[in-house]
């Protein structure tokens, strides 16, 4: 994520396309990175889970940040307790163990998967 690199393919999503973040309804941030839009539409055309599920949703953008979540505790009801950092905050890795990179879409569109896939994927 952090190099803007498509999560099928692996080559690069240049700085200028679109890129897409599959997941569910009204989700804010990725744990997954972007995929390019026809990554997206062969995954979604491929991938059983994907097919089968109702409730996709693409969120699709052309920039994001990233940001990195850290253990930084353990509550009183042994629950675990996180919190939210810059991405590459030096200060960060003294907080506590790195558990996700998470990715938040800027000036994102979104729109449900199947109806996304009907009329507006690019051909493969
Ligand atoms: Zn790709």
């Amino acid at each position: 994520m952090s190099q803007r690199l498509c999560g099928i393919c692996g080559r690069a999503i240049k700085a200028t396309s679109r890129l897409v973040f599959i997941g569910g309804p009204n989700a804010t941030f990725y744990i997954e990175p972007p995929v390019h839009p026809r990554c997206a539409a062969y995954a979604l055309m491929v991938c059983p889970t994907l097919a089968a599920a109702e409730d996709v949703e693409l969120t699709i953008a052309r920039t994001y940040s990233l940001r990195e979540r850290r253990m930084t505790g353990v509550s009183a009801e042994y629950t675990l307790i996180y919190d939210l950092f810059p991405y590459g905050d030096p200060a960060a890795r003294r907080r506590g163990p790195l558990d996700f990179y998470l990715a938040f879409p800027e000036n994102a569109d979104r729109i449900a998967a199947k109806e996304w896939l009907a009329g507006h994927a690019p051909t493969l």
